[in-house]
């Protein structure tokens, strides 16, 4: 790990994108072409940021995966938040989630139509803001992977210790590990390895890979977000690939422990339980959702209200799903800087700041 010292070296830089060239020339000797996903949308915006695309070898393919929350929210959430805000409803949420297109609109044009529709930094604001003596309903969209899940499981805890009355989640939780698994099974993704997230590896540890590594043979490094730890990662994939291993590594471990943070864990285990989750344009995934438990559910605003969400309709033209799933490059979505950009989003993928089709919107189609 001498590399780590600095994590933008030029020369350390220089040597490993020679170590990437050398383990391509093994893979292309084999005759192969490789394709790896990076997982997450922050690994994403760092690789389109740092221009990583454009010092990989031919023969090496990195392809954009579901890790960013904003992007794989299916519309129906989006609908169901929308009927809540007609109802009188006041809606609290991070800003990305605004903008994403439900059925029928968004949220910000609900907002402009008179809607109670409110940005928080922080989801203990919403229920710092439902506390009010004249206070409506505050409902607080529970967007995002284990990293953000662990938070908010935390809240509900706060919320009831609290006997907050008028507060609860709607929530659309995803977890990683069952989204892998299915892009791993899916012969037209054809993923080859796996560039793990950092964030969401912090809460569940790198031992959550290992299953996937083993069962489906795709090698999983994990890496942190500098230029080094990314050009480490994938310089590790191909020598796996090369060698024939499928390993679990832990590039990241000045962050991620193999175990994971238990406390997170235990918080999102006391709250929550697997359920069967839609994912924006790639459908229903077993198991990879989370919801309350049941003696949470005063905080559930889907119990709670009564608000069903369901699936909803996205733009036809919208190619977010194949994007997303590693399949399509966003400048080759016929709306990609036309009919879409990041003034005009059509589709999540270039609303969110972690979005594919906004990477590479704002650093170039070859990001
Ligand atoms: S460029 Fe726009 S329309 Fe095309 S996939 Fe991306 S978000 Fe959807």
């Amino acid at each position: 790990m001498k590399y780590l010292d600095g994590y933008r070296d030029p020369d350390a830089a220089r040597h490993l994108i020679r170590g990437i060239a050398a383990a391509a020339e093994r893979l292309a000797r084999q005759g192969r072409t490789v394709r790896l996903m990076e997982v997450c949308g922050t690994h994403t915006m760092a690789i389109a940021r740092h221009g990583i695309r454009d010092v990989l070898p031919a023969n090496v393919v990195l392809c954009s995966g579901p890790g960013c929350p904003v992007c794989v929210t299916d519309a129906g959430y989006i609908d169901a938040a929308l009927a809540l805000a007609g109802r009188g409803v006041t809606i609290a949420s991070f800003g990305d989630m605004l903008r994403v297109p439900g059925s029928q609109g968004s949220l910000a044009e609900a907002r402009a139509q008179g809607a109670r529709v409110v940005v928080c930094y922080s989801p203990a604001e919403a229920l710092t803001l439902s506390m009010a003596g004249d206070a409506a309903e505050v409902v607080f969209l529970a967007v995002g992977f284990e990293t953000t899940v662990a938070p908010l499981a935390a809240l509900l805890a706060a919320a009831r210790a609290r006997q907050a009355a008028k507060f609860s989640l709607l929530t659309a939780f995803k977890t990683v590990i069952p989204a892998l698994v299915a892009l791993a099974q899916d012969p037209e993704v054809a993923i080859d390895a796996f560039l793990c997230p950092a964030h969401v590896s912090a809460v569940i540890g790198a031992q959550a890979y290992t299953h996937l590594a083993e069962q489906y043979r795709v090698p999983c490094t994990i890496a942190g977000f500098e230029p080094l730890d990314i050009l480490f990662a994938i310089q590790n994939l191909l020598e796996q690939l090369a060698d024939g291993r499928a390993e679990v590594v832990n590039q990241y471990a000045r962050v991620v422990k193999e175990e994971g943070n238990r406390r997170a864990r235990h918080a999102i285990d006391e709250a929550l339980e697997p359920v069967d989750a839609a994912w924006r344009g790639i459908g229903v995934i077993p198991g990879s959702g989370l919801a309350i438990r049941a003696h949470f559910q005063a905080y559930d605003a889907a119990h709670k209200l009564g608000v069903v969400v369901g699936r909803g309709q996205a733009d036809a033209g919208c190619r977010c799903g194949d994007v997303l799933k590693g399949k399509l490059p966003p400048a080759e979505c016929p709306r990609f800087g036309r009919a879409c950009t990041p003034d005009h989003p059509v589709g999540p993928c270039m609303v969110s700041g972690e979005g594919s089709c906004a990477a590479y919107y704002r650093y170039g189609r070859g990001a």
